[in-house]
């Protein structure tokens, strides 16, 4: 008997993304931020299928935004006056088709199963973005190290990780710092991982510098944005100079950014916490960085205190019912939110643009919600997204990978180097990609596009896996 084959059904590329959203919401029903994240890619992916159907053919869409494994845990520790405490500690291995698995853990208590995911999903294309090896997870708890004391800290630290340890490995899977992991966490991390498995390795990135960490790692994130934005400002022949800058947060990835836009003659004037946002009109300059290092870092105190250190500077309380952020009111060229997610809206990227911003450089992962971005576009604001602009970071714990596999450690200028030109180089990727698929300045495109050809042809040369 004959036997009769039917070629499957080939659908158009806007219809195959719609089915394919559908299907993501479906299957991960109250993750709004991992929808969100896969549908800015999807978006920017519809220039993509049209040349390149033997993505639709082989189901890469469908097989990119399931996360290749979830692994979701107890995480039992003692507080200081001994009670038992019990958070739940994540990490999602979303796609390991270009190097191991890496990406940060966030300790924050708003962590869930849905902002792992959007952030596990994002790091994949960051990660390709970066030229180096290495492909995308994250993880984290909802244990949030604020107010809680050193002891408390290293207690669930070792808990998390007790667990956490069979899952990673230098070839594996290879977590790093985020929101309320720094390298405190970091340190308490490692040292139970070494303990438990009874091998010195580079198993986490961030690390001390007398313990396997890299020069620059601390700094690379901010650093890296701030590059990124003086390749976006020359497009336009533009430089820092004399430049109002707004950074948001106060955490890792804003005191260097504000660190390097000093360095380049740029004038920062806030920084934020989730109490409030201060507003320095005399520029924070180095001393006052310092100040803020201190307080962050070591006192663990709230940015308010600012305001009553120095006297121009005034504090403006968090206040939701607002429906926008007063930092982003502020009059300036060039805005580097560096926080959290979604911490730009519509009206504040409305004030943004009223106000004549220039460049919007994203520090934090997934600021601008999809709408905010769509006003960035529309008004031909120089916008760097957040899975170019902020990959300085992954890209240097990349840099301190191969140290740790070499046994060596490279000077702070060659790795300051090293990640100088990769950001140059993400942004000509990001910039020229724009370009062949027909958006020229749509840097969204740009790196949607540039950080998912290379993970989905490496999908297409391994098989159904
Ligand atoms: P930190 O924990 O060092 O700092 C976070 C800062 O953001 C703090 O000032 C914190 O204030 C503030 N913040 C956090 N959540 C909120 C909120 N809901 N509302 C207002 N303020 C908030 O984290 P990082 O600097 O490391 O991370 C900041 C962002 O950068 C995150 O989006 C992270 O994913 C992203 N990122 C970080 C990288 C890194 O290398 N560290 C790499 C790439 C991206 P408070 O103390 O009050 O919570």
């Amino acid at each position: 008997m004959p036997v009769t084959t039917h070629a499957p059904a080939i659908k158009t590329p806007g219809n195959y993304l719609n089915d394919v959203m559908t299907l993501v919401k479906a299957k991960n029903p109250a993750e709004p931020e991992f929808h969100q994240a896969v549908q800015e890619v999807f978006d920017s992916l519809r220039l993509v299928l049209d040349r390149h159907p033997e993505y639709i053919s082989a189901k890469i869409l469908e097989r990119i935004v399931e996360p290749e494994r979830v692994l979701m845990f107890r995480v039992p520790w003692f507080d200081d006056q001994g009670n038992v405490q019990v958070n739940r500690g994540f990490r999602i291995e979303m796609n390991s088709a270009i190097g191991p698995y890496k990406g940060g853990l966030r300790f924050h208590s708003s962590v869930n199963l849905g902002i792992l995911k959007f952030l596990a999903f994002e790091q994949v294309f960051k990660n390709s973005l970066t030229t180096l090896p290495m492909g995308g997870g994250k993880g984290g708890s909802d244990f949030d190290p604020k107010g809680k004391t050193d002891n408390e800290v290293m207690r669930f630290c070792q808990s998390f990780m007790t667990e956490l340890c069979r899952h990673i490995g230098p070839d594996t899977d290879v977590p790093a710092g985020d929101i309320g992991v720094g390298g405190r966490e970091i340190g308490f991390l490692f040292g139970q991982y070494k303990r438990i498995r009874n091998e010195f390795t580079g198993v986490l990135t961030g690390k001390g510098l007398t313990w396997g960490g890299s020069l620059i790692r601390p700094e690379a994130t901010g650093y890296g944005c701030v590059y990124f934005a003086k390749e976006m400002l020359k497009t336009r022949k533009e430089s820092f100079d004399g430049k109002t800058c707004l950074v948001s947060g106060s955490g890792n990835v804003s005191q260097y950014t504000i660190e390097k836009l000093l360095d380049l003659g740029a004038k920062p004037v806030t920084v934020s916490d989730s109490d409030g946002v201060i507003y320095d009109p005399d520029g924070i300059d180095r001393e006052k960085l310092a100040w803020v290092m201190e307080l962050k870092n070591v006192k663990r105190g709230r940015i308010r205190e600012y305001a009553d250190q120095y006297k121009k500077a005034i504090f403006m309380p968090t206040d939701v019912k607002l429906g926008y952020n007063p930092l982003w009111n502020i009059k300036a060229d060039c805005a580097f939110p560096s926080a959290t997610q979604n911490e730009i809206n519509a009206k504040d990227a409305t004030n943004l643009i009223n106000n004549g911003i220039k460049v919007v450089a994203e520090g934090a992962n997934m600021p601008s919600t999809l709408e905010a971005t769509k006003l960035f576009l529309e008004a031909k604001v120089l916008y760097g997204p957040a899975k170019a602009a902020n990959a300085g970071g992954v890209a240097t714990s990349g840099l301190e990978m191969s140290q740790n596999s070499a046994r060596l450690s490279w000077t702070r200028e060659e790795v300051d180097d090293r990640l100088h030109k990769i950001m140059i180089a993400i942004h000509k990727t990001c910039f020229e990609t724009a370009e062949t698929y027909g958006t020229p300045g749509n840097l969204v495109n740009g790196a949607n596009i540039g950080g998912f050809l290379k993970v989905a042809n490496a999908m297409l040369d391994q098989g159904l896996v």
